[in-house]
């Protein structure tokens, strides 16, 4: 078998793979996000039969209708990635639109590959020509899944983004047996995530006291996974959270997909008690009366986040960022020099800013616990920014062949 790395590899964003046997599967086609540019997988060199979507993030998904200039492979995914992936795509293209940036498709091929959805569950075998493919649970998201791909009596999988352990929204990822050759996810390699429950105690600490001294909190959020665990966080103030921007759009696909979350009565619950934030005139009238605005984007790079931090910045305002933040993101510049650059111009925040880790992947001990209890005969580190070392360490720890593939690298296994 032969396995082709188009994007993802040695970085975060833009994952995807091609896997080759008894015909081609195609594992992700996602897209890169940076402040000024954006970036896009290379191509596999055969046609895929199948692309098989892992889970509804940008970095995932984001390029999934280019396959479909060429190709018409079928589109493997459960539904709550499946209707997750339609709003991601569809606010890209707006976004490709508005900035006049360049996309590798439009809404020809987006149609045509919403056309080619198999519906897939956790567990159950689909066949493509001669590839066997099988999702299994991968924590991280509603729908997360890791990808096994068998032909030519190999056994490979794809672990997706992951994390083993259980969060409030989602359970823990499932460890499958028997794999020959494992593709990793690498993101936290170098450092382990303090303890949750330290971490939620902390953010629940800054919020008593915001209500308490009637402030305002501002927690900017991921659409999918990040919005609603906080929601689930803050569950006793639910009647004072302002909810806004794409993650209420992701909320009501994920309490849709019970099957998907670890509690999807309690999600709902809150879901009727929080304040939907839908327009302009919401957002002004919102300013004095909730407390706890939640919104996207999660990297302050665009959405409702702007207009409150113009409104709120200059107060006596806390934020609250609950992940991590890239060097080069409107965020990560704001918590480091204080100063909010928009489309519009720039200025400078007087709020206290927390970061906190309230991360939605395996810590660099859930890595390798991951592989041990696997057992893989060998490993591919991918998704990452220290895949180099990471797979050094992998080959020393369990004496397996272990490798960070370069873009465009194509191995034989
Ligand atoms: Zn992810
Ligand atoms: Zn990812």
């Amino acid at each position: 078998m032969q396995l082709e790395f188009l994007g993802g590899a040695r970085e975060v964003g833009r994952a995807a793979v091609a896997v080759s046997g008894s015909g081609t599967v195609c594992l992700d086609y996602g897209m890169m996000v940076g402040e000024d540019e954006i970036g896009f997988p290379l191509p596999p060199s055969s046609a895929p039969s199948a692309l098989v979507l892992s889970h509804a993030h940008l970095d995932h998904v984001g390029a999934a209708p280019a396959l479909y200039r060429k190709w018409n492979p079928a589109l493997v995914c459960n539904g709550v990635t499946y209707d997750t992936t339609k709003i991601l795509i569809e606010d890209a293209l707006k976004i490709a639109r508005k900035d006049m940036r360049h996309m590798p498709y439009g809404r020809e091929e987006y149609g045509k590959m919403k056309r080619a959805r198999v519906d897939t569950g956790f567990f159950k075998k689909a066949m493509f020509g001669r590839m066997e493919v099988t999702l299994y649970p991968a924590g991280h998201i509603p729908g997360a899944s890791g990808v096994m791909v068998k032909s030519d009596g190999k056994c490979i999988f794809y672990s997706g983004d992951f994390k083993l352990e259980d969060m409030r929204l989602v359970k823990g990822g499932y460890v499958p047996k028997n794999v020959h050759t494992l593709i990793i996810e690498s993101t936290y390699a170098e450092r382990d995530h303090p303890d949750r429950r330290v971490e939620e105690k902390r953010l629940l600490e800054i919020v008593d006291e915001v209500v308490a001294n009637d402030e305002r909190v501002i927690i900017p959020v991921f659409a999918v996974g990040r919005a609603q665990e906080i929601l689930l966080i803050l569950e006793k103030y639910a009647n004072k959270i302002a909810f806004d921007g794409m993650a209420r759009k992701a909320s009501q696909i994920a309490s849709r997909y019970g099957e998907y979350l670890a509690d999807p009565a309690r999600l709902q619950r809150i879901l009727s008690r929080v304040k939907w934030v839908t327009d302009e005139k919401d957002r002004r009238s919102i300013l004095n009366r909730y407390p706890i605005i939640v919104t996207t984007a999660g990297m302050a790079s665009g959405g409702p986040i702007s207009y409150y931090l113009s409104r709120l910045g200059k107060s006596e305002c806390r934020i609250v960022f609950v992940g991590y933040l890239p060097h080069g993101t409107p965020a990560r510049t704001l918590l480091d020099t204080g100063v909010f650059h928009t489309d519009t111009g720039s200025f400078k925040v007087r709020c206290t800013m927390t970061q906190l880790d309230l991360s939605a992947h395996a810590g660099r001990n859930e890595l390798f616990k991951y592989i041990e209890k696997m057992r893989p005969k060998q490993v591919f580190c991918v998704h990452g920014e220290d895949c180099v070392k990471f797979a050094k360490e992998v080959e020393e720890r369990f004496k397996v062949g272990a490798h960070a593939p370069k873009n465009g690298e194509v191995v034989k296994v």
